[in-house]
């Protein structure tokens, strides 16, 4: 069995960003990059799933510049087997992505395509669904439990007031959570072996797939700065102060 899995170079969730002066996006001029954490739990899955032998081989693929080569590495050092990566400057929507993705797998038909619930730079949480769909392949979301067994997922995903247990057919695609697992680092050996490891290098340009954009960013504003807090003397200055400053009772 073969597993395909989308790797997105985010902003490192460890930096503060920095909206651009014009309020037209996030400055990313030497920012640090790595790969999306929602997609480190899929490598995780991915290489969990070959090294207990229900897959055979872990694929990961990447939609990006140059830069995305490092999260790539990144993921054939935790121990996946080759990486794809469609070469683009342009940003590209989830539509986009999926679409290319879509053509990835027709090519490489693997049984089971594993993405991030969300990507944290954008917080879209459309590219799996997307995906799905395009393929025409049944779809798992928010898996926190996964496992293969005849041709068949099993997916955990919780839902209000607990879990909730569902199969699909192979080929699909899921989607993971947090609560899947905890990916492991990429061991110094690991990364060396990864240096060694194919890493194929297609331009967007060769898919002929329509990626213009759907979506204008309007504005991109930075969070409010928090107010200090204060001390209050007694809980009826409190019940006052709830009441006459913040409006909330
Ligand atoms: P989103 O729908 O943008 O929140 O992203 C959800 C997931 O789609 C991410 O966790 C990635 O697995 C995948 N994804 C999104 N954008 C890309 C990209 N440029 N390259 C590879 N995978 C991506």
């Amino acid at each position: 069995m073969k597993i395909l899995v989308t790797v997105k170079s985010v902003v490192d969730y460890n930096v503060t960003i920095r909206v651009k002066p014009d309020g037209s996006g996030v400055d990313l001029t030497g920012v640090k990059m790595s790969m999306n954490p929602f997609d480190e739990i899929s490598v995780e899955q991915g290489v969990r799933l070959r090294e207990s032998g229900a897959a055979s081989e872990l694929i990961v693929v990447s939609i990006g510049s140059a830069k995305s080569e490092d999260a790539l590495r990144t993921a054939l050092a935790m121990g996946a087997d080759r990486a794809i990566l469609v070469e683009t400057t342009e940003s590209v929507e989830p539509l986009g992505v999926a679409k290319l993705v879509a053509k990835v797998a027709e090519t490489e038909k693997p049984d089971l395509i594993i993405v991030g619930k969300q990507a944290i730079d954008d917080d879209s949480n459309q590219t799996g669904q997307m995906l799905s769909a395009l393929l025409n392949w049944p779809q798992a979301t928010f898996a926190s439990h996964l496992s293969i067994e005849a041709g068949k997922a099993s997916v955990t995903r919780e839902i209000d007031g607990g879990s909730q247990t569902i199969e699909v057919d192979l080929p699909a695609v899921v989607t993971t959570d947090l609560r899947l697992n905890e990916p492991r680092y990429a061991s110094l050996p690991g990364i060396m072996k990864a240096k060694k490891k194919p890493l194929a290098k297609l331009p967007a340009s060769d898919f002929s797939v329509d990626l213009t954009p759907r979506l204008t960013v309007l504005r991109t504003d930075e969070p409010l700065a928090r107010k200090g807090g204060v001390k209050v003397g007694s809980v009826a200055e409190l019940i006052s102060k709830l009441k006459t400053e913040a409006n909330v009772l």
